[in-house]
């Protein structure tokens, strides 16, 4: 990408290192982690502990923003709030920050994108119909956090990496943004509230077990049969979540973290029958099910009836599967799971991947 280097790139050693090589003490480093997240600051001019000259230099090297605000949307019903961005390049991505309640009261979550439209091509999800662009920058999922906290005059305690794009398919970029987020000196958010949520890429939960990770890992399912969940998440044909299932029961360690298991509920997908395969998979009980209704858009799924949920739920009950049941959040500003889609490519995306899909 053209243009100065983005700060939020980089982690506390990282900038130690630079500062050192670049003649200055580098408890520097720590200084600048604490405007740019703790203080939260726009620009450098503010770094007013920081001499004159230093901060000059290191406005012609780097930008303090990865990111253009956009736009903001509150919802009416439950104060959830969508946020657009432009990226350098001209992109638009979205981060949705939603207020809890009931149990979790206080709980406040910023759900995060990863990258600019997704390349796993979910038929349910409206970022799939994009298609993917490119992946983001560290800097690029910190500054959601920054702009969001800065607009919304809120501080989150919770991040979730569920907004568009796949974060597997962005590794190292994640792991990188998670690791700044964490930093002590900075937003200091505890890696028991930082989230990344995969479709299922073996490869990248390998990689997340083996490096020993701390964050929480949540793994989409959204459908019990295999035939059926590769018709809607075409992830499935390459990654069997059986082969997941496995290595989570093997290697996922004890000491380890939160570990999720989303199941979106259509109306076609919460028989007695898949209640019995869920079942099954849970005997692994350390798993919780986190159960969402589907937000229906223009893919053309049926979200489940009242009824039907609660069918379902008095299933997986007797059969002792333990459970969450997540509300909708923001319904009315499509700021829900799987309604993000960056709103000017609507357009381009349906001429580009559905032909004249009106
Ligand atoms: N690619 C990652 C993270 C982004 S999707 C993943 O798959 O986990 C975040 C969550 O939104 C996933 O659990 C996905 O199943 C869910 N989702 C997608 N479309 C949805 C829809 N229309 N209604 C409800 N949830 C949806």
């Amino acid at each position: 990408m053209i243009g100065k280097k983005f700060i939020k790139n980089y982690t506390i050693g990282e900038l130690e290192e630079y500062f050192r090589s670049s003649g200055e003490k580098s408890f520097r480093a720590r200084q600048l982690m604490n405007w740019l997240y703790e203080k939260n600051v726009a620009s450098f001019r503010e770094m007013t502990n920081f001499s004159l000259e230093l901060r000059r230099r290191l406005d012609l090297e780097f930008s303090v923003e990865a990111l253009e605000f956009a736009d903001r949307l509150v919802s009416e019903i439950d104060g959830t709030e969508k946020y657009l961005f432009t990226t350098r390049d001209g992109e638009h991505i979205e981060s949705v920050l939603i207020k809890s309640e009931g149990e979790d009261e206080g709980r406040l979550t910023v759900c995060l994108s990863s990258q600019a439209g997704c390349a796993m091509g979910c038929s349910f999800c409206e970022t799939a119909k994009i298609g993917f662009i490119r992946n983001l920058d560290a800097a690029e999922m910190v500054d959601q956090l920054c702009q969001v906290r800065r607009f919304s005059g809120q501080r989150n305690n919770n991040v979730v990496f569920m907004g568009m794009g796949e974060p597997f398919m962005n590794y190292d970029n994640v792991m990188r943004a998670a690791e700044i987020m964490n930093y002590s000196f900075g937003f200091h958010i505890s890696v028991r509230k930082i989230t990344v949520s995969t479709c299922g890429i073996i490869a990248g939960i390998e990689r997340f077990i083996e490096e020993k990770r701390p964050y929480n890992l949540a793994i989409s399912l959204n459908d019990t049969d295999p035939e059926k969940r590769a018709r809607i998440m075409p992830v499935e044909r390459g990654n069997p979540f059986g082969e997941i299932a496995l290595l989570l029961n093997e290697k996922f360690p004890a000491s380890h973290n939160r570990l999720t298991v989303v199941y979106v509920m259509r109306d076609d997908n919460i028989s007695t029958e898949d209640a019995k395969r869920l079942k099954k998979m849970f005997r692994y009980n350390r798993i919780k099910l986190n159960l969402i209704p589907l937000n229906e858009g223009s893919h053309g799924y049926n979200a489940p009836t009242e009824q039907d949920i609660a069918r379902f739920l008095r299933d997986l009950e007797i059969m002792n599967v333990p459970k969450t049941v997540r509300k909708s959040f923001g319904r009315d500003i499509s700021g829900a799971c799987g309604q993000l889609s960056g709103k000017k490519y609507t357009g381009i995306a349906r001429a580009r991947n559905f032909g004249d899909y009106k």
